[in-house]
């Protein structure tokens, strides 16, 4: 017991034998001091040496200075805290106040059932562990009153969920982080699991980020510890295609073009952008999966890019050709007798639409040309020819070369000695085989030794020495040697026949100029 409320039983004791003994106590007169009291030297009143009457009342003391008559005292006190139930480690405020407001002492003494579950300092009271303390607030004059508070684990009582974007529409594809909140604050195990109930509409990561994937109904979930939960309601929709958009209305396009076409899908945004792109005759122009577009034909068509909820453009595509402006013929200047060249036409510009070309040659004796431009020779001469396309032609002239002889051997039919005025037949061989001009020319360098006609036979005159001249139509000749024996005979390459010499020999020369 403190000494407060000691001294407070001794002041209501002592109001009880001054009430006893009222009737002396009323009797005896007395100075007032300047204290307010006088003294009681001999104790007549039983209450020490001084007590009070204050104006008339009982003798009586003044226990801590208050007087018992004319002072007011605490009746109650009152207690009031912020919480009564805490979580560890929280803090709340308490007061405490004593009724009526204007007693004399207003003093408050607080105490604390149990210092190990709550601690109190400055009005503050702060949980140390679970378990439940009483804490009493008392008057100076005893009156008490008492709260008690509990301090256990904290769980939630409901989980609110927040940060769905402030909008009635939610696109595909849309993206968004969501809050939770756990009520109340102070729960020991603030963690939160996100769920989603339909993956396949909406995702939710461990840490509230959503995304929207799929058109429908969806709920997202928060779930505290002990499962108390909170959610949102999505509605997920398709954002839709409103307009696709190609700039160009008309596209002039040359045959062989490939000409990208873009066309803009409004919003920019939509859950599917996706376009097909069709041809209205794909034989004049196609058109990839992308909007390129390939001109195939001469005359017109429409190409229509339209988007999977049926919006669409188009724009139409004229296509003409590139018409030639001028064409040459690739070819050699000259070609032997039985090869064959490749003629090839060069147009300008280079990218011609119609590079048919149809052949023709002014001699036909001397080549002819194939529908792809291949010449074949015929003969030796010169050829005109002539490439015609359907706007332009050219002419273009190739001479056919001979083939010249490069040899002449010469041979003759007998070797062994004749009479004078017997005959030889001599032979020429022309190489190569295929020499243009093969026809020989029989001549002798001196007449009176040997003549010689047209088919090569010899006849000798008289003795001596002559040449033997075979020259071909191209020029080329070779020269044989036949020694004619005089008086009786001629030998013709016999050795061995004594006395009349027979020496044949032939000698190549070069061709002669024509
Ligand atoms: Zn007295
Ligand atoms: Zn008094």
């Amino acid at each position: 017991m403190n000494t407060k409320i000691k001294r407070f039983l001794t002041i209501v004791f002592a109001l009880l034998l001054a009430v006893a003994s009222a009737t002396t106590a009323f009797a005896h007169s007395g100075r007032t001091d300047s204290s307010g009291g006088h003294r009681d030297n001999k104790n007549k009143s039983g209450l020490g040496s001084y007590h009070y009457h204050c104006g008339g009342y009982p003798a009586h003391l003044h226990s801590g200075g208050y007087c018992p008559y004319r002072d007011v005292f605490p009746s109650s006190v009152k207690i009031t805290a912020g919480k009564t139930t805490l979580g560890i480690g929280e803090t709340t405020s308490i007061e405490g106040s004593v009724y009526p407001s204007n007693a004399c002492n207003t003093n408050i003494t607080w105490s604390c059932s149990d210092s190990s579950v709550i601690s109190m300092s400055n009005g503050v009271i702060t949980a140390k562990n679970y378990g439940t303390a009483t804490i009493t607030a008392e008057s100076f004059n005893g009156k008490k009153n008492t709260i008690k508070i509990t301090v256990k684990e904290i769980t939630a009582d409901k989980v609110v969920v927040s940060g769905l974007p402030d909008s009635n529409d939610h696109y595909i594809g849309d993206t968004f982080v969501l809050a939770s909140q756990i009520v109340p604050e102070n729960v020991d195990d603030p963690s939160i699991v996100w769920s989603s109930s339909n993956d396949e509409i909406a995702t939710v990561s461990s840490s509230g980020s959503v995304q929207l994937l799929s058109a429908g109904k969806v709920e997202i979930r928060a779930t505290a510890s002990n499962g108390v939960s909170g959610k949102v309601g999505i509605t997920v929709k398709e954002k839709y295609v409103e307009t696709v958009d190609i700039a160009e209305d008309e596209i002039d396009a040359l045959l062989g073009d490939e000409i990208p076409v873009a066309a803009v899908v409004s919003p920019s945004d939509a859950t599917y952008p996706e376009l097909v792109w069709t041809s209205e005759d794909p034989a004049v122009a196609s058109v990839s999966d992308d909007g390129k577009i390939s001109a195939l034909a001469c005359g017109e068509t429409v190409i229509t890019a339209t988007s999977t909820n049926g919006i669409h453009d188009s724009v139409t595509v004229r296509i003409s050709e590139i018409k030639a402006s001028s064409l040459e013929i690739d070819g050699p200047d000259s070609i032997l007798l039985g090869e064959t060249a490749t003629l090839s036409g060069i147009f300008v510009p280079a990218n011609t639409t119609d590079q048919r070309i149809e052949w023709s040659v002014n001699n036909p004796s001397v080549a002819s040309v194939s529908d792809g431009g291949v010449l074949t020779t015929k003969n030796a001469g010169t050829a005109t020819i002539t490439a015609t396309q359907k706007d332009v032609s050219a002419v273009f002239t190739i001479e056919v070369l001979p083939i010249d002889v490069e040899e002449i051997i010469i041979t003759a039919s007998a070797k062994g000695a004749i009479n004078k005025e017997d005959t030889i037949e001599l032979y020429a061989e022309v190489l190569p085989q295929n020499a243009t001009y093969p026809e020989i020319t029989w001549s002798v360098s001196n007449p009176e030794i040997a003549s010689i006609d047209e088919n090569g036979v010899l006849t000798a005159l008289k003795g001596g020495t002559v040449t033997v001249i075979a020259t071909s139509a191209d020029g080329f000749s070779s020269e044989y040697e036949v020694r004619v024996s005089s008086p009786l005979a001629i030998a013709i390459g016999a050795a061995g026949v004594a006395g009349v010499g027979a020496a044949v020999f032939a000698t190549k020369k070069k061709k002669n100029s024509k």
